[in-house]
């Protein structure tokens, strides 16, 4: 609509400029294109994007490390020096521990969530980590705490946005979907651009890549992600937008399918199997080509056998 828009204001431009000055040149102000640059993390199978009209960007994810966090920095760079928006999707640690490297690099850019309950989501999940000891290779990125000063202050650099769209500078805007029931993880952010066609699932959406069904996701929370991805493919049915998942490569509407199919698969397996390892090898005989079986895999078998 936007782009559409445009055209008809220049036209009624051009039309207006010929009729009072015909000699005039014809000037053509050119709309930049916008551009979507995936970053495909060494760690995790996660996805970070830039999403950039040259006079700024807005960075979907973090990423889980501070090398993938800054070479999705490095990644912005080539794109503009223009102001950066980093939009964190939900509270989990492969998609905003990179958050410290990404501040090193852009000491301005917002970091930003679109509910209140994601920064908390966030919060909680860099405090229970640290609890369990796992970030105590990323001291960095533990909360900062009286006890803990040199920790990463999420509490100030998270921004929660009062509306439901980002803009990048030329005025080109994502709109930010983020009432989903909780699936995945508690909270989810998805984004569409209409410029680009470009829907942005955050970890709704995984491709060719084991999903996550580990601790936080109960029977429940997966069928409601079911749902949700039927959801998903009655939405977008006519735009067909390009699928930006959380994790593996772009793809088109019939990932959505496909993940509800492993869905149903991984909750029959694990209903079942007389061990972890028989799920796991199982699951694995499914999907061979599937990224992640060592964590992601392990995982979700490993929490779908507790609630059998
Ligand atoms: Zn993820």
């Amino acid at each position: 609509m936007r782009t559409l828009a445009t055209a008809l204001a220049l036209a009624t431009l051009t039309a207006c400029g010929s009729a009072a000055a015909p000699h005039a040149p014809t000037a053509t102000p050119s709309v930049a294109p916008i551009t979507v640059t995936p970053y495909a993390a060494a760690e995790s199978n996660v996805n970070a994007y830039v999403v950039s009209d040259g006079q700024g960007a807005i960075v979907i994810d973090a990423t889980r490390t501070p090398a993938d966090g800054a070479a999705v920095a490095a990644l912005v760079a080539q794109r503009t020096t223009g102001p950066v928006t980093v939009l964190i999707t939900h509270g989990h640690p492969d998609h905003f521990l990179g958050l410290g490297a990404l501040r090193a690099a852009l000491p301005d850019a917002r970091f930003v969530v679109a509910r209140p309950e994601i920064k908390a989501d966030i919060i909680g999940m860099a405090t229970w980590m640290t609890a369990q000891g796992w970030l105590a290779q990323l001291p960095a990125m533990q909360p900062k705490t009286a006890a803990h000063p040199d920790g990463f202050d999420y509490a100030g650099q998270l921004e929660v946005l009062d509306a439901p769209t980002l803009a990048l500078p030329g005025g080109a805007a994502l709109a930010l979907t983020a009432d989903y029931p909780a699936t995945e993880a508690e909270h989810m952010t998805t984004a569409y651009s209409p410029d680009a066609n470009a829907l942005f699932t955050g970890d709704l959406a995984y491709h060719d890549v084991h999903l996550w069904l580990g601790v936080g996701v109960t029977r429940a929370s997966a069928a409601a992600w079911q749902t949700t991805l039927d959801g998903l493919g009655a939405t977008w049915g006519a735009r067909r937008p390009t699928v930006y998942p959380g994790h593996g490569a772009p793809a088109d509407l019939a990932v959505f399918a496909a993940d509800r199919a492993y869905i149903d698969d991984i909750l029959a397996v694990t209903a079942s199997a007389p061990s972890d390892e028989a799920a796991i090898a199982a699951m694995a005989a499914k999907y061979p080509e599937h990224a992640n079986r060592d964590f992601l895999l392990m995982m979700s078998v490993t929490n779908l056998r507790t609630q059998k």
